[in-house]
């Protein structure tokens, strides 16, 4: 991982977010499909893997690129309208786009994620909360010798102020990006020119130092921990979070949010925890959901495994085939909530 590489991929996802925005105001308009999952997909989901895919074939054109989406959706004489509109946003950034250059780019996101070193994107992560208007995040990563080296998160309609509730829909927007070892950092309105501002999950090291120690000597004195979720039940149980959270004293109203801007929300300290609870056996996660989360967490100071305790792992391909779940909280709260699963017997369930 180099500075060029954390700086292209700030460029890309700023770049991206622009588009995005301006598809959603729009939204009347935008047109929803069906894949072959049944999960819906947007002129926006296009759009910005095309937009990606082709600065980083520019820049980076060694390090081939992993996304959700695939460009079998906009052939066809019945998907022209929808591919117009996707040239169309593409072209606010790209004015010499052509329709060929943008299903090519597209369908380079079709690499099978084995390899050292490979970009990983999802375009519009959380395509529901963006139908909705709400959240929603642009993620893009790179992953270099079997983890996330850089990590950014464009979140378009997340307030770049903490004390702005993580569900309500912010003007602004906010763009956090994280490379491994070199920390977290906050670019608000997703503006790459903004001065970035230093992304902690907790507060300052002397404060945290004597909230661990409050804690140790008296488990009372510890504030009730908040946790945030999916707002999609199908994509995380919620009961069991319930129960976890119950189990813990915790607050019992989660806040719920579309996307990775779950992680981001934990990163700055907004939430304790993102609880994310498979809902039935055999669901795999993805790794565009979660390698630049994961990192904008991490380098925050929070931790990241799945629901037993273990490391993500980036080394199987498209899917996390080795984790089950996702368990992402500020360092001093993750060992309880992981203790309460294996208490609770939640980890083998769903
Ligand atoms: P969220 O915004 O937290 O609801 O997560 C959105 C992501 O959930 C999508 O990008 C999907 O890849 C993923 N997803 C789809 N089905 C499931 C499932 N059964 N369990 C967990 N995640 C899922
Ligand atoms: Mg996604």
């Amino acid at each position: 991982m180099s500075t060029a590489d954390r700086d292209l991929a700030i460029r890309c996802v700023a770049d991206a977010c622009r588009v995005a925005r301006a598809v959603q105001r729009d939204l009347a308009s935008v047109q929803e499909v069906l894949k072959d999952d049944r999960s819906p997909v947007t002129v926006a989901d296009y759009a910005v893997q095309a937009i990606v895919a082709l600065a980083l074939a520019e820049g980076d054109s060694e390090t081939p690129m992993v996304g959700e989406e695939d460009a079998d959706g906009l052939r066809g004489p019945d998907r022209r309208p929808l591919l117009e509109q996707v040239l169309a946003a593409v072209q606010r950034v790209r004015p010499d786009a052509t329709a060929e250059m943008v299903l090519a780019a597209i369908d380079r996101g079709d690499h099978d994620a084995t390899g050292e070193r490979f970009w990983t994107l999802d375009p519009v992560d959380g395509t529901k909360g963006f139908l909705r208007n709400q959240q929603y995040a642009i993620a893009l990563a790179l992953i270099d010798g079997g983890r996330p080296t850089v990590g950014v998160l464009g979140c378009p309609n997340l307030s770049a102020s903490p004390d702005d509730p993580a569900d309500e829909v912010s003007g602004t927007g906010s763009l956090f990006a994280a490379t491994l070892g070199g920390g977290t950092w906050l670019f608000p309105g997703a503006d790459p020119d903004a001065d970035p501002q230093p992304v902690h999950a907790s507060a300052g090291p002397a404060e945290a130092d004597a909230t661990a120690a409050t804690a140790a000597s008296d488990p009372a004195a510890r504030p009730p921990i908040r946790i945030c979720e999916s707002v999609e039940k199908a994509h995380s149980n919620q009961s069991d979070a319930a129960r976890i959270v119950a189990e813990l004293g915790g607050d019992p109203t989660p806040v719920r949010l579309d996307s990775q801007c779950k992680y981001a929300v934990v990163a700055r300290g907004q939430a304790d925890a993102y609880l994310r609870l498979p809902t039935r056996p055999g669901y795999v996660e993805r790794i565009w959901d979660h390698a630049a989360g994961m990192l904008v967490a991490s380098e925050a100071g929070a931790r990241v495994t799945d629901v037993t305790g273990r490391p993500l792992e980036f080394t199987h391909g498209r899917g996390l085939e080795a984790n089950r779940g996702v368990v992402c909280a500020r360092a001093d709260v993750h060992p309880g909530i992981i203790t309460a699963i294996e208490r609770l017997g939640l980890a083998a369930s769903g």
